[in-house]
């Protein structure tokens, strides 16, 4: 059985912990591999290994940081294959969802690219007689990323790009369930010339988490996953005096109005909500069909039924496996709490078998009609590939279900009518907004995060926010006295002369 190890100091290590736990591969539902889980003897070794390449690392130039960016950059690049291999292995989905996963991380290393433009500070001359006034950011110390499983390469790298070209080091702790992706990632760090101890990497469970949320010498904490571990992250990383970032679950909303293009929004919404099996934080899992809505219904069921299940390394599938077994008997019994809930099981995905995979974790595309927001399949994040469907009689009413729902990270509204769209974008309280685009994932020089229960912490992730969040600021007022100048010092409160 092969072991996924630690990456710490510039070296892959095994460290202290005697406890591993089962890496899947979702499609044939056989184990693959065991990852070691960190003790906190371990996350302490990662941790100092990061705080002491702070020292030097910190005081790095901008361009020798740029420099080892370009080259991580042009290394991932030339291994997207690979890396798009490892992810489907491990996590199901389909190697040509894998690589647009790579590709979505590889913007978020381009935009770090930019560094020494982002990190530009402000001037001001002569404020006062004889005094100029400046700003700049310095780099906070040790920053840790711990990240879910169902991108187990772009969320990571929605953080540790930013982290590194700021001036931290960095200690990533992955999901245990596929880690692979991350040690590579590891491995072309060092390739590219990043010194040993910027980039590690620990895996582990809660215990490895609450071993970094506890470290006094981690200074910030960027978290992506469920709601309720979101909220205990920021609620333990906050009362250690850390600086948190906590992104939590979904449930996203797409809103079809009688005027929109039936065939273009019915492509668009099995392709939201069955991608990558719907293991998306932004994947579409409420419709709300505004009007009468037959047809709509119709269309999304019979495109759903023709989406290719399979294997993610068969070029022919469209969708993989869900990420577990676990995963699959909790997203069948919700299917089933909707039938019994007097929901409309339009179509049933429970009982799909794969040729060739009969033990893989698949669940096939399910639609279910006549939701409603008392039901258990509308209420619970199912993360799985299960499109409710919701009817409301106007525009006003869907923003105001929208609205009413806890969390707040993406929707989307379908329709021809530019006034319609405008009066959405503005009333709904949502992080991400789609008009015509259902998956609204922002590029990454713009911020990605959610309101509400989607997000607890106060700033997003890349982007601006991004270089702000693992960054604080220094402002200088200055003088360099001169004899001739009036640098009279006095008791009174310093005013501009
Ligand atoms: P998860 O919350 O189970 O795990 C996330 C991370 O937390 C993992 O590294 C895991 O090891 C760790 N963890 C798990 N249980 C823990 C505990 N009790 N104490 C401390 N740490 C713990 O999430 P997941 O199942 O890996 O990922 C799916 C979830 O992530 C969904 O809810 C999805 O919406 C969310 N997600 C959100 C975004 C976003 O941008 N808002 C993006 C991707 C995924």
């Amino acid at each position: 059985m092969r072991t996924i190890t630690h990456w710490i100091g510039g070296k892959p290590t095994a460290g202290s912990s005697t406890r591993t736990s089962a890496v899947w591969n979702p499609a044939t539902g056989q184990q693959q591999a065991e990852v070691v889980l960190a003790n906190p003897t371990d996350v302490d070794e990662a941790v100092r290994a990061a705080a002491e390449a702070f020292q030097q690392w910190s005081q790095s130039s901008l361009s020798q940081r740029t420099k080892i960016l370009f080259s991580f950059r042009e290394l991932v690049n030339a291994r997207i294959e690979d890396i798009a291999e490892i992810i489907s292995d491990e996590h199901g989905k389909v190697v040509s969802d894998a690589r647009g996963e790579v590709q979505r991380g590889l913007e978020v290393v381009e935009f770090a690219c930019g560094i020494a433009t982002l990190l530009k500070g402000d001037y001001s001359d002569q404020v006062s007689n004889g005094v100029d006034l400046y700003s700049f950011r310095e780099p906070l110390g040790v920053a840790v990323g711990i990240t879910p499983f169902n991108f187990p390469a772009m969320v990571p790298m929605w953080m540790y790009p930013v982290a590194i070209a700021c001036g931290n080091t960095f200690v990533l702790k992955p999901s245990e369930r596929d880690p692979s992706a991350s040690l590579l990632a590891a491995e072309l760090w060092a390739e590219a010339g990043l010194p040993d101890g910027v980039f590690n990497v620990v895996h582990g469970d809660k215990d490895a988490v609450d071993a970094l949320l506890d470290h006094p010498d981690v200074a910030s904490v960027s978290f992506v996953g469920s709601t309720p571990i979101a909220k205990y992250i920021h609620h333990r990383g906050t009362a250690n005096g850390k600086r948190v970032q906590a992104l939590g679950g979904a449930k996203n909303h797409a809103v079809i109005l009688p005027d929109a293009d039936l065939d273009y929004a019915s492509d668009h919404l099995v392709a939201a909500a069955f991608g990558s099996a719907g293991e998306r934080c932004m994947a579409i899992s409420a419709a709300v069909a505004v009007g009468p809505s037959e047809d709509l219904v119709a269309a999304v069921a019979e495109k759903a039924r023709a989406v290719r299940v399979g294997s993610g390394r068969d070029p022919d599938s469209e969708m993989g496996p869900v990420i577990s077994g676990a995963a699959r008997d909790r997203i069948v019994g919700l299917i089933g709490t909707g039938q019994s809930q007097g929901a409309q099981l339009t179509l049933d995905g429970r009982d799909l078998v794969v040729p060739g995979f009969e033990d893989g974790f698949f669940v096939g595309p399910t639609v279910i009609d006549q939701v409603s927001t008392s039901m258990d399949v509308y209420k619970e994040e199912i993360f799985g590939p299960v499109l409710s469907v919701l009817h409301v009689e106007d525009a006003d009413a869907a923003i105001r279900l929208i609205n009413s729902n806890p969390y707040g990270n993406g929707t989307a509204i379908f329709t021809s009518s530019g006034e319609a769209a405008r009066r959405f974008v503005r009333g709904v309280a949502v992080g991400m907004i789609g008009v015509n685009v259902p998956i609204p994932v922002p590029m990454a020089y713009y911020s990605f995060g959610g309101w509400k229960d989607s997000l607890f912490g106060d700033k997003h992730v890349h982007g601006p926010e991004g270089v702000s969040f693992y960054t604080r600021a220094k402002v200088v007022t200055a003088r360099w006295p001169h004899v001739e100048h009036d640098n009279a010092a006095s008791l009174h409160f310093p005013t501009a002369r």
